[in-house]
């Protein structure tokens, strides 16, 4: 083909050989010109077939003055200086890059996010003119994590810099009267007004294209209403904010600063009143000039400038109406692309970017399309269903969301309850919400989504304070459509004093568990793990886990309960002899407690015989007689961790516990090795009396100073706290060998300078002799029995009861090697 095209601000934007070579080849010659000089642009746009055009505007006169131009190609995404409807009356084509840049800028609009939060400008120019600013004097800094970012327009770069916001941990607000909340909820954004944008944010950034509509969008009104910690930031043109009105509200201190890569008067005047400003930071309307955005828009402006010259549409002509028009947005409502390929990229972010955090957990349950159900939350306000309403987007995800306080309504809407905060309750809230999602949605949406109902009641700190601060919480769901249902429920104890840090930990321990649902079923332990995203033990306590259903049916309980402890989200766990997992609190509650602690590797008949005469010396107390009594049989970590292994080791724990469990025994598994902190645990769940039974030898270790010493007051604070509410020791009598004589608490001896301190608790009754143990088993211990399994020494059989020896050789315990096998698991 025989045409001319014309490079405009060739000096700052030259081809490359690339689009050189492209020229050559159609044949089309190339005249470039420096700068954008508006007569030298007539000039030598009088010949032009095509123009690419940068920074020169092409006004009607301007297009007059052209000869038989049939194209320009606006190398950028605005087009605000050229008149199009002019163009198009002169039969000129206008095209445009409308992706140009759209990372870059939002990239651009990020660091200048960052400078702000971080004084960057501030503190380089203090560091630079020899200074070294010492905290305070540059003003505060803010980490962006829970800040709000707010957005004028929701188009292109608004969207891509939501996605690297939320990433950041921001929440996101924006305003844009085309664009609805369907589009902007998955992109992660809360779309409001324009006046609640201007009121949240606490950096504002501005994305529309310059119409008559934005010109001065932000002037004196809209900068009246921002927070006078906000940071205005500019990266869309220089008119949309109203200059003057910006420098005024600087001066007057309405806002905290500005960071500007686009000014009303580009450069800007010498004198102008908008530099040299501490708060203020310019950059020369750089913020899509990466070397990647620049070839991308030769490359993209090329090809239409080549398509029109040879007859055919362009790939990007500019819309009928401004860019960002309802039009536009409408046509790409309708195909949809922007909005999928947004959720992928938010996706992708999201996955990518720190999985722990709250606010990406409640956006990527947003996102997911499987996920539909009811959150009912009853005691501590609406704090988990509040995340998913905070990130946007939950009208893909939450059908309802409610929070019966009033006892008279909670029982209306879920039947009678002996108490509110319950397992019992939290079931039937599960239940109930569950069912009806599956009745009322099932035909209309069960092929799509996976149905879950949320609950929680709990009791956070009361207006008094003093009550204990804690609840039920779980999730009922179907991992698959239209799937049996799994669940998992837990109890948690809030720990932080002041009750808005209860609700706000309660909040995120529910979005995690949520999560860790829908996204971790298949790996219970990280689930678990996942629990404490974003909180500490410190804050949650989690006593009690409990998984059911299909997805969970390969999940032992007991290991979840042990996983909790080991993580320290809980001090104890405890499970029935039925192998199901207790709540400890609702266990201890008003019983009189007594407590064995062994290895129990395997228990034996001295374990049991131990237990027994306690109890019976336990219930003759007065004060526990006629008193309902909870036998426990506690293993601690330290003990599962003997050896100094790392990990438990699961299997032998499991076996433990079976064993336990088919001795009728109930299981304690803590992490207090101090007895005092194991009475302290007991005693905060139960006004009623508690027994620590053990041997002699336990009693002679306890006496030895060397275990006191973590505390600043030793054996004495020790003692002082182990022994109040007439807690006694239940001391089983050794005899160290067959001839030996029997050692009871009246003989022992301990070291001379503590044994003053042994008679005087002794003598107040704090030591129970069990003189009615079996003298037939105090030969036996468990070591000795472990011992003789793996020497095959069949005598073991004897000193375990009936039940253990049998579960030992069915299931090949310790070691056991079976009749007629070489290996144990041969
Ligand atoms: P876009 O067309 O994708 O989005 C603009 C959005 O603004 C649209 O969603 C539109 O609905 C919205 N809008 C229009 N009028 C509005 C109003 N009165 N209030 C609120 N929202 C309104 O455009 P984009 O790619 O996101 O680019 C935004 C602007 O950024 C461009 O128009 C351009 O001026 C500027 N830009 C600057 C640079 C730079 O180097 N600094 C580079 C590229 C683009």
């Amino acid at each position: 083909m025989k045409a001319r095209v014309l490079l405009t601000d060739s000096d700052r934007f030259p081809f490359g050989p690339g689009e050189v070579s492209l020229l050559r080849d159609a044949g089309v010659a190339l005249d470039e010109l420096p700068g954008h000089d508006r007569d030298a642009v007539a000039r030598a746009g009088a010949g032009a077939d095509g123009i690419f055009v940068y920074h020169a505007s092409f006004d009607a006169r301007l297009l007059g003055r052209l000869g038989a131009c049939r194209v320009l190609a606006r190398c950028g995404a605005g087009y605000d200086n050229i008149d199009v409807a002019a163009a198009r009356a002169r039969g000129i084509q206008v095209t445009y890059v409308p992706e140009y840049g759209t990372d870059d800028v939002a990239e651009h609009a990020l660091a200048l996010l960052l400078a702000c939060a971080r004084r960057l400008a501030a503190s380089d120019r203090a560091v630079q003119a020899g200074g070294w600013p010492s905290f305070g004097e540059l003003g505060p800094m803010r980490r962006l994590g829970g800040s709000t970012l707010g957005l004028i327009g929701f188009g292109r770069i608004a969207r891509a810099l939501a996605a690297r916001a939320i990433g950041l941990g921001m929440q996101v607000v924006a305003s844009d009267p085309y664009v609805s909340a369907r589009v902007a909820g998955p992109a992660g954004a809360r779309l409001c007004s324009m006046d609640e944008v201007l009121e949240q944010a606490q950096y504002l950034s501005v994305h529309v294209p310059l119409t008559q509509d934005t010109t001065h969008l932000i002037g004196a009104a809209a900068l009246g209403q921002m927070r006078s910690d906000c940071y205005l930031i500019n990266t869309s043109r220089g008119q949309v904010v109203d200059q003057q009105a910006l420098v005024d509200a600087l001066d007057a201190g309405q806002i905290a600063g500005a960071a500007l890569d686009v000014l009303d008067r580009e450069p800007p005047a010498p004198g102008s009143a908008i530099l040299h400003r501490a708060n203020v930071l310019i950059t020369p309307h750089s913020a899509a000039l990466t070397e990647e955005a620049l070839g991308e828009v030769r490359r993209t402006a090329l090809a239409d400038v080549l398509r029109v010259l040879s007859g055919e549409p362009p790939l990007f002509p500019v819309p009928g109406l401004a860019a960002g028009s309802a039009e536009l947005v409408q046509s790409e409502r309708r195909s949809g692309q922007r909005v999928s390929r947004q959720g992928d990229i938010m996706t992708e972010l999201i996955v990518g970017a720190q999985e722990t955090d709250t606010h990406q957990k409640a956006l990527r349950i947003n996102l997911d399309p499987r996920w539909y159900g009811t959150i009912a939350e009853i005691g501590a306000g609406q704090e988990v269903v509040r995340w998913f309403f905070r990130v946007g987007g939950a009208a893909g995800t939450v059908a309802k969301s409610i929070s019966a306080y009033d006892m008279a309504v909670s029982d209306a809407v879920y039947g009678k309850a002996e108490r509110y905060v319950s397992m019992g309750r939290l079931q039937g809230m599960l239940d109930k919400e569950f069912q009806l999602n599956v009745e009322r949605l099932d035909d209309e949406r069960g092929d799509m989504n996976c149905f879950f109902a949320f609950a929680d009641t709990v009791v956070a700190r009361s207006f008094r304070g003093g009550n204990e601060c804690h609840g039920w919480m779980g999730v009922k769901f179907q991992a698959q459509p239209h799937d049996e249902p799994s669940q998992i429920v837990m109890h948690v104890r809030m720990l932080d004093v002041e009750a808005f840090a209860q609700q706000e930990a309660l909040g995120i321990v529910g979005l995690n568990l949520l999560y860790g649902a829908f996204f971790h079923h298949h790996e219970s332990d990280k689930l678990i793990e996942s629990l404490l995203d974003r909180l500490t033990t410190g804050r949650i306590e989690i006593d009690m886990i409990q998984f059911r259903g299909i997805e969970f049916r390969g999940v032992d309980n007991r290991l979840m309960a042990l996983k909790l402890v080991q993580l320290g989200l809980s001090g104890v766990a405890m499970f029935g002899p039925d192998r199901e997992v207790l709540q400890p609190s609702e266990v201890l509650r008003k019983k009189a407690v007594l407590v064995e602690r062994g290895s129990f590797r395997p228990p034996t008949h001295v374990n049991l015989d131990m237990l027994a005469t306690a109890k019976a010396k336990f219930a003759e107390d007065p004060a526990v007689a006629g008193k309902p009594i909870l036998a426990l049989t506690e293993i601690t970590m330290r003990n599962l961790l003997a050896g100094g292994a790392a990990e438990v080791d699961r299997r032998d724990f499991l076996a433990r516990a079976e064993l336990l469990a088919a001795c009728g025994e109930t299981v304690l598994i803590t992490d207090y090795f101090d007895y005092y902190r194991l009475a302290a645990y007991i005693g905060e769940r139960t006004t009623e009396r508690i027994g620590i039974v053990m041997g002699v030898p336990s009693l002679i270790d306890l006496f030895d100073e060397k275990n006191h010493v973590q505390l600043p007051g030793g054996i004495l604070e020790s003692f002082g706290r182990l022994f109040k509410n007439g807690l006694k020791l239940y001391v089983y009598p050794l005899q160290p060998g067959p001839d030996d004589a029997l050692k009871t608490v009246d003989d022992i001896k301990v070291q001379p300078e503590i044994q003053p301190l042994y008679d005087y608790l002794a003598g107040r009754g704090s030591f129970v002799n069990l003189d009615n143990c079996c003298p037939d088993y105090l030969h036996i211990f468990s070591r000795d029995v472990l011992r003789r399994i793996a020497a095959n020494d069949e005598s073991w059989e004897t000193m375990v009861p009936d039940e253990v020896a049998a579960l030992i050789k069915k299931r090949a315990f310790f070691g056991y090697v079976k009749p007629g096998r070489a290996y144990p698991d041969d």
